[in-house]
Parts: C-alpha cells; structure tokens; sequence
C-alpha cells in the first residue's frame, strides 16, 4: 500500500503514483501484468459475461489483454474504448491486437465501428493511478471514467485492475461525481464493495 503524500494534496498523490508505474520495470510489469490477468480470469462475474468493455493500457497499466484473450476464447465480446472529445465510446473490437489501428488522444489506438453503449455490456475493467480500500478511484484528473459510468447504476460491474502499491491506505477524498468500483483486482488482492 501506498501511504505518501497525503490523499489531500490530489496534484501530489497523482505525481507520485504515475512516478511509481511509470517507473515500473519493464520484466516485473509484465510479470504482475500475466498474473492480474490470472486473478481476472477467476472473477466468477467476469467469466460469465457476455460482453466486456475493458482498456487498452498506456502508461504503466496493468496488461490485462491475456485475460481479454481468455474471455475472447470462452465466447465473450470484447469492448474497447475510443476517446471522441471529453468523452469515451466503446467499441466492439474483435481483432484485440489493434496493429493498424490509428493513435487516439493519449496515444491510445482507435478502434474502428458503431460505439455501443456502456449500459449494454455486463463488466467494465477500469484503469485507474489508485484505488482506496473503499472502492474509490483516482484516475488521471480528466474524469473520463466519472462521464462514462455516472449515469448508470449497478449495470456494468465495475472493476478496476492496478497494482498493489497502487491502493492507497487513506481516502481519496472523493467528489460526488467520483464513481466507486463493484470490485478492484490486484496481484494480491481481489476486493469487493
Ligand atoms: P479523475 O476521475 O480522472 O481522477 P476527477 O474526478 O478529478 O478526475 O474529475 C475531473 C473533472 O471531470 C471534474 O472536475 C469535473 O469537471 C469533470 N467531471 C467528472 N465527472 C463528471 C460528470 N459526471 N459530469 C460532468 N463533469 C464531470
Ligand atoms: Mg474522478
């Protein structure tokens, strides 16, 4: 867990949690990267899905396109999202690789179709720079994730994947628009809320 700098100072604690995954190795990333994606593909929500919108990782995310592949192979959709202004749209994507795909905003590669709304796909896989041991998500400080999920109720299950030092001991003094996670996987931990 991560204790400093205090969850007051949001500039501070963003800093310093993009530091510690940016900073990650590159063999230990993947390492812990195959191993969350081991703990997803236990998460009984996630193996009965039959639509799953998740996240193409940027910046020290955790790689979870091993358990995509998984849930791919067992007969899941895969969702994948495109940044379009202030706003995310999800993308039926079979074709996970995204080889010609082009850079997005972020750098993050535009899946190609029809955006489907999030309110039809049973789990959404959340990045995040922390999650709290209540379910609370800190993400990059433009919102993205609050815009997409905060009109919706308890369809899609939400679960956010980091790292454990990317659980932060104190609150994250969350706002009202801030969405909390159903579930948060780690390599040592699965929560739930
Ligand atoms: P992040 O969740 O990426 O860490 P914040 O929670 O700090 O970022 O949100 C950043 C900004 O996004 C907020 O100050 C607010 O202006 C905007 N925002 C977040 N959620 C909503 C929402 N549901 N509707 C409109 N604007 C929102
Ligand atoms: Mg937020």
């Amino acid at each position: 867990m991560t204790k400093r700098p205090s969850a007051q100072d949001k500039g501070a604690l963003r800093r310093h949690l993009k530091n510690l995954m940016q900073s990650r190795k590159l063999e230990l990333h993947q390492q812990l990267s195959l191993h969350i994606s081991k703990e997803l593909t236990k998460v009984p929500e996630l193996l009965t899905a039959a639509k799953i919108a998740a996240y193409w990782p940027i910046k020290g995310e955790v790689d979870i396109r091993p358990a995509l592949e998984t849930f791919q192979a067992n007969g899941a959709e895969i969702y994948l999202p495109r940044v379009t202004g202030v706003n995310l749209e999800f993308i039926a994507t079979p074709d996970l690789r995204l080889k010609d795909a082009p850079k997005g905003p972020f750098g993050i590669p535009c899946p190609d179709g029809e955006p489907q709304p999030l309110s039809s796909v049973d789990c959404v896989l959340v990045p995040a720079l922390g999650f709290d041991p209540e379910g609370n998500r800190l993400g990059r400080g433009k919102g993205y994730y609050d815009r997409a999920l905060g009109t919706l109720n308890s369809t899609p299950i939400r679960i956010g994947v980091g790292f454990s030092d990317q659980i932060v001991e104190e609150g994250l003094n969350p706002l009202p628009h801030d969405v909390q996670m159903h579930l948060v996987v780690t390599e040592k931990t699965i929560y739930r809320f």
